[in-house]
């Protein structure tokens, strides 16, 4: 533990003067450290006894195994939406399987494998608004809620500037203060949302239409072209052998998600 930490430090060091930091991959500890979400239902939520579940978590842990680590040889870490980036560039992650959409932006920092699966901003409102129906509703001075680092916050800002946008750490606190009545929306991909909603029955409701489209991609360090062949082709073999079904099946069955056709792999 002690070593990896220092493994880390040494890497954020390396990272800062923006020297070549090839030499600090984790896995040389005979160990993966994967970053995921701990608080997003359907996709990466630890449990209280430490179990990690979720569709993100089972593209990770199939990813992992083909790389050669086993369930117990990998270490999991927690990377909000603002903070994925920084986790990848000072080494303190191997990749994030993080609801983390490829853009072009974010390319300049870091490289994606993928993409793994495609979806799009939505709205969640508690079950009783009437006055929110889609983004036609979202002039009127509404308080949403979205997460720091975030392409669904970055596009409100962007796009519908009469909107009051709060931005919080992650999207389970987003969902509290809906809860609370402390803001009138909550946006982020409808993934994300759904499980949010199935969480709590009869709280809560997705309404409108997506309105962009999101495509997951695994994050890893910008360069490291080996590990992010090796990522595409483990995803080859999840969408082709039926355990990329399967996990979509039991993690957003609840959600009222049909299964899609898994989206092409960008060799
Ligand atoms: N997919 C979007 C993003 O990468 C929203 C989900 C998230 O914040 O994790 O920013």
């Amino acid at each position: 533990m002690r070593a990896l930490h220092l493994l880390a430090r040494v890497c954020a060091a390396l990272a800062a003067l923006a020297a070549p930091i090839t030499a600090c991959t984790a896995h040389d500890s005979g160990r993966i450290t994967v970053g995921v979400k701990f608080d997003q239902p359907g996709l990466g939520v630890k449990e209280p006894d430490g179990t990690l579940r979720g569709f993100d978590v089972d593209v990770a842990r199939y990813v992992a195994g083909r790389l050669g680590y086993p369930p117990d040889r990998i270490t999991w870490i927690e990377a909000p939406s603002g903070q994925r980036e920084t986790l990848l560039r000072n080494g303190q992650v191997d990749y994030v399987v993080a609801t983390y959409s490829i853009t072009d932006n974010r390319r300049r920092k870091v490289d994606f494998a993928g993409p793994y699966l495609l979806t799009g901003q939505s709205l969640l409102v508690r079950t009783d608004n009437t006055d929110i129906t889609g983004t036609s509703s979202l002039q009127h001075h509404k308080k949403l809620c979205s997460v720091s680092g975030s392409t669904p916050a970055q596009r409100i800002k962007d796009r519908y500037p009469g909107v009051q946008l709060q931005r919080y750490d992650t999207y389970s606190a987003c969902v509290e203060a809906l809860r609370n009545n402390a803001i009138d929306a909550v946006t982020t991909d409808d993934v994300i949302l759904a499980g949010y909603a199935a969480q709590s029955p009869g709280a809560f409701k997705l309404v409108g239409e997506p309105f962009s489209a999101e495509s997951y991609g695994i994050g890893v360090r910008k360069g490291d072209d080996a590990l992010r062949t090796q990522i595409n082709n483990a995803l080859v073999e999840m969408e082709s052998d039926g355990s990329w079904r399967a996990s979509f099946a039991a993690n957003f069955g609840a959600a009222g998600f049909a299964v899609p056709t898994p989206p092409p792999i960008d060799r």
